[in-house]
């Protein structure tokens, strides 16, 4: 198997002299590819990069920044097939879902390749003062070369939701993928390459996070770190970065509710806890594996629900009517096993059974669904990250918002009901970033993604997602009589 060369600095395609990261087809458990990861010594050669490149970066005009994001974007979309297919053989993804991130990925390049065009969150604002012998602006500047840092969950999609704005913004860029998922970021790169960047302005380094994720959160030419990632590892960063008050951005777990009130389309409401919680085999921070069910709906929406989990078709590899794929590693598989274990130690009644699905070559873990665990059962309070939804009962409204609200996360909730005044007013209790109400998990680069509590600090995407990379300058002017 050749070795694929897993650092991009300085416009330059190159090996590293790191840790060699194996890329397992999950699906199969065989390996499909090899690159060669980087060290400290690539890091930095790779934020002096992106230091070097910073200030014409800066200077470009948005406009122009613009351009090239829309490049990027007609290159994804080009390349569409080839990513699509490439994203179902590295995450073991069905087609439906690799097209979902693909097409995610465009509309997130031209959604800030538009900010760039009309300026928007890029302008220079005037100031209101309540004295007329001053002026004030307020300006928006790019923060300085920042640190990307990702997971292997949905690899193309988070790079694009840091890259595309933080580039908008006139920021240079040290991208580390996860080791898991390196392929789709070392393909967005080329892409972008091709697509007219600058050298210096995106970096590649491959590697371990231990020592080079470690490394670029370190780094002094690193103004700023863009973070997702598990809650043990965000904190190492925070604290990392804390050392030199680099800013830092935090996207971490999630343990979230999908509420399905009395009033609730039960089919609806089966729909789409199926989709919250068996998305990419429910490897998403935003899986709603909490389902808390109204008294009165309860008993049939349980049977429903466990008849439509059990009924989902298993695969990977564009076999035809592929519904949900395998984990990313046999040790996402064993974390995943030894959940569900717990959860029969802990008294939960497991109504449906993904562990056989566990027995084959592949890392797969079937729909898993629990009902009955006390509220202190791990499998009810930490994230999964897994195919592992937990059912449960509530009475009132009031109930239900505090039992969706005792998280130490608060990322995402989903409600399920008839009545809109009704669900409003819920959508305001709940302690999250996000509320779909009788909705799926769409994604817009529009909205704000991001939690509350301990799934983070600071938003993705929109204008606050640009916000995330930049620094706000006040110009305070005399004016003369
Ligand atoms: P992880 O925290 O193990 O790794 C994330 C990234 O950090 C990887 O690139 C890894 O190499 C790197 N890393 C590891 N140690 C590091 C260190 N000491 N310093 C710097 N970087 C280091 O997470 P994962 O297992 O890849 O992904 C799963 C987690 O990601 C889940 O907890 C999930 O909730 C979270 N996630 C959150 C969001 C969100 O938007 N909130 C989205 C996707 C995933």
């Amino acid at each position: 198997m050749t070795m694929i060369d897993g650092l991009f600095i300085d416009g330059v395609w190159q090996a590293g002299h790191g840790a060699v990261l194996e890329v397992t087809n999950p699906a199969t458990a065989t390996p499909i590819a090899r690159v060669s990861g980087g060290d400290a010594a690539a890091i930095d050669a790779a934020a002096r990069a992106a230091k070097r490149a910073f200030p014409a970066w800066k200077r470009t005009p948005a406009h122009q920044r613009g351009e090239i994001l829309r490049a990027i974007a007609r290159a994804v979309e080009e390349d569409r097939e080839r990513l699509v297919a490439l994203q179902m053989q590295c995450n073991g993804k069905p087609r439906f879902e690799a097209e979902l991130d693909v097409g995610d990925v465009i509309a997130t390049f031209d959604y800030y390749a538009e900010c760039c065009e009309t300026g928007t969150g890029l302008s220079t604002n005037p100031v209101a003062l309540p004295d007329a012998a001053f002026a004030a602006s307020v300006r928006f500047e790019p923060v300085g070369p920042v640190g990307l840092i990702v997971p292997w969950n949905f690899p193309m999609v988070t790079s694009a939701w840091k890259l595309a704005p933080a580039l908008a913004a006139g920021c240079t860029v040290v991208l580390k993928p996860s080791e898991l998922t390196p392929l789709a970021e070392i393909e967005l790169v080329r892409l972008a390459e091709r697509a007219g960047l600058p050298a210096g302005v995106l970096n590649l380094v491959c590697g371990a996070g231990a020592e080079v994720g470690a490394a670029l959160v370190a780094h002094p030419a690193i103004a700023k770190l863009s973070f997702t990632g598990s809650n043990r590892v965000g904190q190492a960063v925070m604290a990392a970065a804390a050392e030199r008050v680099a800013r830092v951005s935090l996207e971490l777990g999630g343990k979230s509710a999908l509420i399905v009130l009395d009033d609730a389309d039960l089919e609806q409401a089966v729909s789409l806890a199926l989709g919250g919680a068996f998305f990419n085999a429910g490897q998403m921070c935003s899986a709603t594996s909490r389902i808390l069910v109204a008294h009165a709906v309860y008993p049939e929406f349980v049977e429903r629900f466990r008849e439509a989990a059990a009924a989902l078709h298993l695969g990977a590899l564009g076999e035809e009517g592929v519904e949900m794929g395998p984990l990313i590693s046999r040790a996402q598989q064993r974390r995943v096993l030894g959940y569900i274990e717990q959860g029969l130690v802990d008294g939960g009644l497991l109504l449906c059974d993904g562990r056989a699905a566990a027995e084959g070559e592949g890392f797969f873990v079937g729909p898993t669904v629990f009902t009955d665990l006390p509220a202190g059962s791990a499998l009810w309070r930490e994230e999964i990250f897994g195919p592992v939804a937990c059912v449960r009962s509530f009475g009132d409204d009031a109930e239900a918002v505090a039992i969706a609200n005792d998280s130490d996360f608060g990322l995402v909730a989903t409600l399920v009901g008839g009545d809109a005044a009704r669900n409003k007013h819920l959508a305001a209790e709940l302690e999250v970033g996000l509320v779909w109400i009788n909705s799926p998990q769409v994604i817009f680069p529009h909205t704000a993604w991001g939690g509350f509590k301990q799934s983070g600090i600071g938003r993705e995407l929109g204008p606050w997602g640009l916000r995330a990379f930049q620094e706000v300058k006040h110009v305070v002017a005399g004016v003369a009589n």
